[in-house]
């Protein structure tokens, strides 16, 4: 049976599983919200109930009501309480993506049913693979071609959503008598020999994600674990690369509904003052629901295949930036209530800070759209 049905199958029926996820932020993500911000608390158990309540399903089942515009209203529900928690929920959908748009139909009938249902939990080391292809920075990991898979050294600094009982997908280049000779993608089990989890850094904020340094000293990564080969590798990316990009919106749509409602509360009281400030209620909510509109329709046509990348950069970079315009015009609102430690205010702006800046940053996604912009006008119309 294929994971598609199998997600079918095991979990609610399309239409009606927002609300039981609903009550599920409710009862079990709200009360943890301060725990995880504070005190960096993972929350595992919200990630497995979520994928038993069909919060993954869209990652490998799309249709009406399920596909990624279902993965990201999942992300949007979680983000307007918790935008740490948002991103492993995007973490978990995406690696369930590369394992679904993969080849590798013994880890879509072994491993992805179990990713999907919350019972293994994921991450994706992707940001160097991605930042390196775009000409960004330098590949940190290398793998070089050995009798039935691949040996692979480096450190990735930087990988949310880990654990010892945890997978992830990643991708390098293969050496070749010292040449990189095309990229290879793969999923790593953390309690693997020759792999390390390394908890070196501290954030601002995204302290609950689980966000460890790989460390890879010859790992052994067999044929069975490989998603693309070098010479699938550049029809991979064109398959994983939108839906994981565009995956993110999610975060942002949830975090900008969330700070339209700290205004209003703030207004409740200090409208009369809180009117002489930049952004608003009413113009902040119209650009909301046009990019969650705008987001919707780019979803179905990146299940289908035939969404524009550069309409996928838009409306991501578009995002990022309304997010630091929402969260900042709520800080503004709620004033010195907002600065309190325990307030969401000063937490949605640090969250915001996120989105702006994780893979792809406002930064790489300004110089990516300048790039394809000016390569498309350069070709004769
Ligand atoms: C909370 C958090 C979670 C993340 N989760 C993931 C994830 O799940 N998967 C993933 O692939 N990426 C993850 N990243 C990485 C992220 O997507 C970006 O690639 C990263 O933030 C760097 O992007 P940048 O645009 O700032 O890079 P640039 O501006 O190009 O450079 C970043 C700078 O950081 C430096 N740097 C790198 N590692 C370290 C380190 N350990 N300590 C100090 N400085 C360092 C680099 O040398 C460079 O100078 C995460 C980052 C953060 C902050």
């Amino acid at each position: 049976m294929s994971a598609s049905a199998l997600a079918e199958r095991a979990f609610p029926a399309a239409a009606d599983d927002l609300s039981a996820i609903r009550a599920l932020i409710a009862s079990s993500l709200a009360p943890k919200v301060l725990d995880i911000d504070q005190k960096a608390e993972y929350p595992e158990q919200f990630l497995r109930a979520l994928g038993a309540a069909g919060g993954y399903r869209g990652a490998a089942h799309a249709g009406p009501d399920a596909g990624l515009a279902h993965v990201i209203d999942v992300m949007d529900e979680v983000a307007r309480e918790c935008v740490s928690t948002a991103f492993t929920v995007w973490c978990q959908t995406a690696c369930a993506r590369y394992i679904q748009q993969s080849d590798n139909e013994g880890l879509k009938r072994s491993l992805l049913p179990r990713v999907l249902s919350g019972e293994r939990l994921a991450g994706t080391g992707l940001s160097n693979t991605l930042k390196s292809g775009d000409g960004i920075e330098d590949y940190r990991l290398s793998a070089v071609r050995v009798d039935g898979g691949y040996r692979v050294n480096g450190v990735l600094p930087w990988v949310s959503n880990l654990g010892p009982d945890h997978v992830f997908v990643t991708g390098c280049p293969v050496l070749r008598d010292g040449t990189q000779d095309g990229l290879m993608f793969m999923l790593i089990d953390c309690a693997q020999e020759g792999f390390r989890l390394v908890d070196c850094a501290h954030f601002v904020g995204l302290e609950g994600t689980r966000t460890l340094a790989c460390h890879f000293r010859d790992t052994f990564v067999p044929d069975a674990h490989v998603l693309a080969h070098p010479e699938q590798s550049a029809e991979y990316v064109k398959r994983i690369k939108p839906g994981m990009i565009h995956g993110q919106m999610g975060m942002g749509l949830g975090l900008v509904e969330a700070c339209i409602r700290l205004m209003e509360q703030s207004n409740r009281t200090h409208a009369h003052v809180n009117q002489y400030l930049d952004d608003q209620v009413g113009p902040l909510r119209i650009a909301l629901d046009a990019a969650r509109e705008q987001a919707r329709a780019l979803a179905l046509q990146v299940d289908a295949g035939s969404a524009d990348v550069l309409d996928i950069l838009k409306l991501r970079l578009a995002g990022g930036e309304l997010a630091l315009r929402a969260a900042q015009a709520a800080m503004l609102h709620m004033g010195a209530k907002g600065y309190l430690l325990r307030s969401p205010a000063q937490r949605r702006l640090r969250e915001a800070y996120f989105i702006a800046i994780v893979t792809p940053a406002t930064k790489h996604l300004r110089r990516e759209i300048a790039r394809i912009e000016a390569a498309r006008a350069a070709v004769p119309a």
